[in-house]
């Protein structure tokens, strides 16, 4: 089975309808968080995403988003996105926030696990190898994916070894992709990179394909009409960071 593995869209539709032109085909697709926030257009993303698989896990923005927690656990420009897409979304688009499940899930097919921070709290970054040993050794199963860093890539253990799992793009302008072997004997922490705000320097849209036969990973990296998002943010009145970030990919 071939999966769509998409995380941290955050709002962005022009990102998100690139990556669903540019995707090869797949049966399914695992969502692995913080469909909403930052973006302006929560609304589209939800109405485009939620019809697409039925494996989401809830991401610390959908958390607060959805009212399940205060936006004043966010940094100030967090916290504004969150009051302002409160304020946009449907009260249906609110109730399926509400209703997303907390990570980790195992999605039928491929055994894998799905989460957003980490197996134990959707807040935290693994962010190098030191923040990924713990949560390697513990997870019950061999491949499990994660997002939240906006960092495509993740972490593997092979053979005793570690390896991190960045894709060495040459940081073109076009469609790029980089395809990771998945070892019988390995365990992976794999991040599918963001769909909607980047933080990895490269500002184009990222996703991976996850086959679950051939025991690859492809990471792919998608051009978007950037300017029309930040145009979008920028029409809303939502902090104009938030629009520069996309160009700096970070
Ligand atoms: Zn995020």
């Amino acid at each position: 089975m071939r999966c769509l593995v998409l995380s941290d869209i955050h709002a962005n539709i022009d990102a998100l309808e690139a990556v669903l032109d540019a995707a090869p085909a797949h049966e399914t697709v695992w969502n692995l968080g913080d469909v909403v926030g930052y973006g302006a257009a929560p609304n589209e993303v939800i109405e485009r995403v939620r019809v697409l698989g039925t494996t989401f896990v809830r991401g610390n923005h959908d958390r607060a988003c959805g009212e399940r927690s205060s936006p004043h656990l966010f940094n100030p420009l967090a916290a504004r996105s969150v009051l302002w897409t409160r304020r946009r979304l449907t009260p249906a688009h609110v109730g399926w926030l509400q209703a997303m499940a907390p990570g980790p899930v195992v999605p039928d097919g491929p055994q894998a696990s799905c989460m957003h921070g980490s197996d134990r709290d959707e807040d935290e970054y693994l962010s190098c190898l030191s923040d990924a040993r713990e949560p390697l050794r513990r997870a019950r199963t061999q491949i499990n994916f994660f997002g939240h860093t906006h960092v495509q890539g993740g972490f593997a253990l092979e053979g005793g070894g570690w390896r991190n799992l960045a894709p060495p793009y040459s940081k073109g302008e076009g469609v790029e992709t980089c395809k990771v072997r998945l070892r019988p004997d390995g365990r992976y922490l794999i991040n599918p990179g963001s769909v909607g705000q980047p933080r990895d320097h490269d500002p184009r849209a990222a996703f991976a394909i996850f086959d679950g036969e051939e025991m690859t990973v492809i990471f792919h990296r998608v051009p978007y009409d950037l300017r029309r998002a930040q145009l979008r943010i920028l029409h809303e009145g939502l902090p104009g960071q938030l629009a520069a970030r996309l160009n700096a990919g970070r």
